[in-house]
């Protein structure tokens, strides 16, 4: 049992955090001698939250390890797909599809469900910031404002989706680059004066972590950030964290500190700016110059995907409840234009708008339990998602 208010995996595994009506329906089809019967499930989505045309998948390797060892067949988009809720006819989009007797997963609905929504909601908001930032550096630093448990997931999920580092160092770990990150307001206060804390990082931390300095702690950004560049030898950036009591305007701010270090030589050093930024502000601060972004929150909190698993088959026969689409499907992607569409025949490719046939799109990932593909690097996760975001914007 987790110290903690976390399920352990364990817990997870077994089905522990699922919901309760799931044990009971196990249950009743126990008694019933149905909990066998063999049936065909799909991971769909209605709509994106917030109006998104699309979501980045995520949790795939999560959802492969929870059915591990379960006689099921579990087949899924790769993970790091952009995909669209919806086929380009309109028919909801199954971006994993699990087969087996309902007995072997029913009580796993919950848990892997939990997987896919809540990291695809944070790789789609980190690819999206990353898309406003338009090249400049994004760094995921939002695990402060969830349960810790959660940092790993936050900070894989947020790297898979374009973020170029992450502040956690068991999220790190994962994700397999350094932490990142600069200096707090506590090192400075601690220090007692900001030239002080500038040389002390200097002098102190290893020489292959990057000179960012902290320079909005006592004074105005725009002298911490020249007394930084004084102070702190090899200076890289400067990051502007000011509090939102002082902002006024913060493409101002940014403008100023350019300014200011051109002027007095550093034209070298660049300006990283963090706190209370989500895509819009992005937008706003990379025509006023800004190098690199820390997000926090709009990252970690990013709205849920609301994906729903749903029986489609059972025995062989197509079935489904009021708004769903009955059918074993395969799902087909255009190679050039990364257009979806669902087919009830595998053997039968559909074609794309563009002339192009399109090509069967899924993985076959757990066969009767077992693996059928090693785990993937996040890092070759992260790059095809920023070669779909590349194709997407032509
Ligand atoms: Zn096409």
């Amino acid at each position: 049992m987790s110290k903690f208010f976390s399920a352990d995996d364990e817990d997870i595994r077994k089905g522990s955090t699922t919901d309760v009506y799931f044990q009971r329906t196990e249950e009743i089809l126990r008694n019933k001698g149905l909990l066998d019967t063999h049936t065909c499930a799909e991971f769909t989505v209605s709509s994106l939250p917030e109006g998104w045309p699309w979501a980045v998948l995520c949790g795939n390797e999560e959802m492969v390890r929870i059915f591990e060892g379960r006689n099921v067949d579990l087949y899924a988009l790769p993970e790091g797909t952009l995909f669209t809720p919806r086929s380009k006819k309109g028919i909801k989009l199954p971006v994993a599809r699990i087969e087996g007797p309902y007995g072997q997963y029913c009580s796993l609905e919950t848990p892997s469900l939990g997987f896919i929504c809540y990291a695809t909601g944070v790789a789609t908001m980190s690819a999206r910031c990353k898309l406003a930032a338009a090249g400049r550096s994004v760094l995921s630093f939002g695990v402060r404002r969830m349960h810790p448990a959660m940092a790993p997931v936050i900070d894989r999920s947020s790297f898979i989706g374009g973020c170029d580092g992450v502040s956690s160092l068991k999220g790190a770990e994962l994700v397999g680059r350094p932490a990142s990150g600069t200096m707090p307001h506590a090192l400075v206060i601690m220090m007692g004066d900001q030239r002080e804390a500038f040389k002390a990082y200097g002098e102190i931390i290893d020489p292959t972590v990057p000179r960012v300095a902290l320079t909005d702690t006592f004074w105005d950004e725009k002298t911490e950030a020249i007394m930084a560049a004084e102070e702190m030898p090899g200076l890289q950036a400067v990051r502007l964290d000011t509090p939102g009591s002082r902002r006024g305007s913060m493409i101002d701010i940014v403008r100023e500190v350019r300014w200011e270090l051109d002027l007095h030589g550093y034209p070298n050093v660049g300006v990283f700016v963090s706190g209370g930024l989500d895509e819009g502000k992005i937008k706003e601060l990379v025509t006023a110059g800004v190098n690199g972004f820390g997000v926090g929150t709009a990252i970690s909190n990013a709205p849920t995907v609301d994906f729903a698993l749903d029986i489609v088959e059972k025995d062989g026969k197509p079935i489904s409840k009021r708004g769903k689409f009955g059918g074993r499907k395969f799902v087909f992607r255009c190679p050039d234009c990364l257009e979806f569409e669902v087919s009830l025949e595998k053997e039968r490719p559909p074609v794309c708008s563009c002339g192009k046939e399109m090509v069967w799109a899924e993985v076959k990932l757990l066969e009767n339990g077992r693996r059928l593909v090693p785990e993937e690097p996040a890092e070759s996760i992260r790059e095809r998602v920023l070669r779909q975001l590349e194709i997407a914007l032509l």
